[in-house]
């Protein structure tokens, strides 16, 4: 069987464009070409490399043109689209993808809009911030509250913005009309961690009518929306990365290499844990000096932090949450200059 190869000749941006028609995450490209009537998916192939790829599902209108939402995440770069028998275009020239702005803070309940036929519900949101860190101590609050004649428990679903795929659903109870209800989210997936990411909360309630009302299409990630950071950078003051390549990862040392990376900053400056944990180890030690170990929770990967200005006030089996201050900045043991020397331990061991 003959199958056309599809072919891209034109990218255009036609709704929900940054200014000057420039794409953002969330908006619609057009794609003109031919063969296009059997792609299934596009691929935003961003810069060089494939870590930040992304790949989304597409409706081809006709032979000659083509839809497609840019995911939230995607950065600048050629477009391919590939179909169903896996015919793939030739990448486009780049275009050009300006990064979505933060998510719209909602942080008290407020009524959704334009729930239209459904007008016999009302229903109220709330989300308690739009940034959000993994093992952090407040994780995020997802609040409603639903008026009206409601025939089922509702339904909360967490919803990834890059995929629009849905990653957790909660089934709340039916409680009476009016009542608030909250869901809270530590990032967790099962027994692992979300990807970092824009995720939003989309509730979906059956009236007594029988209508289904949902308080966000999928993916568009507009409402309750927040952003999901695995990491705080562990410095929370002016720092940089000193002179020379010595101070990286993998630099040579006399009969070893430097296991860690170097980050200086004055001594005193607040250091926080980069991701929280169990600590397993306070110790002192001639060439590391005050160091702290933290078992980052969810990952096999072991956070060490060294040359503190002072031991660490926590010790061994204490809980620690990402972005809690663990010590200051220092240049104990075999320290030139006041820095952090920055290790990660993979498991096992
Ligand atoms: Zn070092």
């Amino acid at each position: 069987m003959y199958v056309a190869t599809p072919k891209v000749s034109k990218v255009s941006c036609v709704r929900r464009c940054a200014s000057k028609s420039r794409a953002q995450g969330g908006s619609t490209l057009k794609l003109t070409g031919s063969g296009l009537s059997t792609v299934s998916k596009a691929i935003f192939n961003g810069s060089y490399g494939r870590g930040d790829d992304l790949t989304v599902a597409v409706r081809p209108r006709s032979d000659t043109a083509l839809t497609v939402r840019v995911p939230v995440g995607a950065v600048s770069g050629p477009v391919t689209v590939v179909t169903a028998e896996k015919a793939k275009s030739r990448a486009t020239a780049p275009v050009a993808i300006l990064p979505p702005p933060p998510p719209a803070p909602n942080p008290v309940l407020s009524e959704v809009p334009g729930l239209g036929a459904s007008s016999a519900l009302k229903i109220e949101t709330g989300t308690s911030r739009t940034r959000a860190y993994v093992g952090a101590r407040r994780a995020v609050t997802f609040s409603f509250r639903l008026t009206g004649a409601v025939a089922a428990p509702p339904t909360v679903d967490l919803v990834r913005a890059t995929d629009g795929e849905t990653v957790k659903t909660w089934a709340p109870e039916l409680v009476p009309s009016g009542e608030t209800q909250s869901i809270t989210w530590d990032g967790r997936i099962g027994r692992g961690t979300a990807k970092p990411g824009r995720y939003s909360f989309r509730l979906t309630a059956a009236t007594s009518a029988g209508a289904q009302v949902r308080t966000a299409q999928a993916g568009t990630g507009e409402r309750d929306a927040f952003d999901l950071y695995d990491n705080m950078f562990p410095i929370r003051g002016r720092h940089d990365y000193g002179m020379g390549p010595g101070t990286r990862f993998g630099a040579g040392r006399a009969g070893h290499s430097h296991q860690g990376q170097d980050v200086f900053a004055k001594c005193g400056t607040p250091l926080v844990a980069a991701r929280g944990g169990v600590v397993q180890f306070k110790q002192y030690h001639a060439a590391a000096g005050n160091y702290l170990v933290i078992d980052a929770a969810g990952t096999s990967v072991d956070y060490v932090y060294m040359h503190l200005a002072e031991p660490s006030p926590f010790r061994a089996g204490d809980r620690i949450y990402t972005g809690q201050r663990i010590g200051a900045v220092g240049d104990s043991g075999n320290a030139r200059g006041c820095h952090l020397h920055f290790e990660l331990w993979s498991g096992p061991g």
